[in-house]
């Protein structure tokens, strides 16, 4: 079986390495955001694509989620003593190393799709993981920051990373709008449309569909691609109970005027691109909900509590492709 998987960072990971426990012969492509990418210290930060592969290589740092296990920070004292920051993006000295691989290498000339294969080359995650794009693309979030006190109550509107407004702010300020900048000029990564042609089912995992999944779809030629495949695509709500499990998606959620709710999130993916829908048992009054918007629903456990709570979700989802799949 040939599944694809569009994954942000956590929820992606922690899905996918269910999946592999659930199906360990099946030929799993993931499609990785990129734009959570960043540049630090003249390096290049790929946040998702780090994450997929530590987690399922095993040198992620279980408790945090992303970066790496036994990690040290000495790199970051010495370059903070110098002044040098930013002080708010937590790399460490095992994690800077990829960084600096990747930068070497995307200096040299490899794209970042290659780039990320060398890198697979030592954690073997045991699924091809290609970024969604090689072009650069970068997330940006339009704020509104408090004034500083000349003019009462007039605040400061820009555009920021989404790693500032994520990491820095901890989205404590409402996102106005969440741009994939440079998206509309990107091209999927070789090797992109080619898996979702030949893809049997494509999998939404529980990641955010905003900032990770919406990025990838804003890749021109992706979602087209993924709607024309004619094979069943089914997702899984990162949104339990009205809330995100983690994070803060409903922010970024709001930016785009979708309630933090797993029927809104499916309604907003909509049926031209969805066919099945997990949410959890805890919001299993909204089914009716889903399936009245054309998309066949089911509700399930989806809490990742473990890698096999996240296998039995995987289960679940091929599945409910299985039952669309026979309609
Ligand atoms: P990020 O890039 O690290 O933010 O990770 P993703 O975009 O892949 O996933 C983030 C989303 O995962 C958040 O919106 C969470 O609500 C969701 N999430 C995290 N853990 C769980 C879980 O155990 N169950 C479900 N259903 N969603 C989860
Ligand atoms: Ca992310």
């Amino acid at each position: 079986m040939r599944i694809v998987v569009l994954a942000g960072g956590i929820g992606g990971a922690r899905f996918l390495r269910g999946l592999k426990r659930a199906v360990p012969d099946a030929d799993i492509t993931v499609i990785g955001n990129t734009g959570d990418d960043i540049h630090l210290f003249g390096l290049k930060v790929c946040p998702d694509l780090d994450t997929v592969m530590y987690t399922l290589g095993g040198g992620i740092n279980e408790e945090q989620g992303w970066g790496r296990t036994d990690e040290t920070f000495h790199l970051k004292e010495e370059l903070a003593a110098y002044g040098v920051g930013p002080e708010w993006f937590g790399l460490g000295d095992r994690d800077f190393a990829t960084h600096i691989v990747r930068t070497q290498m995307l200096g040299a000339g490899y794209p970042l799709s290659a780039v990320t294969e060398a890198l697979c080359d030592r954690w073997k995650p045991g699924v091809r993981l290609i970024p969604m794009t090689d072009d650069r693309v970068e997330t940006h979030v339009a704020v509104t920051l408090p004034g500083s006190g000349s003019a009462a109550g007039a605040g400061e509107r820009k555009a920021i990373h989404f790693q500032e407004y994520w990491v820095r702010l901890r989205a404590s300020v409402p996102a106005e709008a969440v741009v994939p900048v440079g998206a509309e000029q990107a091209k999927p990564a070789p090797g992109v449309l080619e898996a979702i042609a030949e893809a049997d089912v494509i999998l939404f995992p529980p990641s955010n569909p905003v900032v990770s999944v919406g990025t990838i779809l804003a890749v021109p030629g992706i979602r087209e691609a993924i709607a024309d495949a004619g094979v069943p695509v089914v997702g899984l709500s990162p949104i339990v109970g009205d809330a995100p499990v983690r994070g803060m998606a409903d922010k970024v959620l709001a930016a785009v005027g979708v309630e933090s709710t797993a029927p809104a999130v499916a309604e907003h993916y909509g049926s031209g691109l969805l066919d099945g829908w997990l949410v959890d048992t805890v919001d299993a009054a909204c089914v009716e909900r889903v399936e009245a918007a054309g998309i066949r629903c089911r509700a399930v456990p989806l809490m990742m509590t473990d890698v096999d709570a996240a296998a039995r979700m995987a289960r679940e989802a091929l599945a409910l492709a299985a039952e669309v799949r026979a309609v």
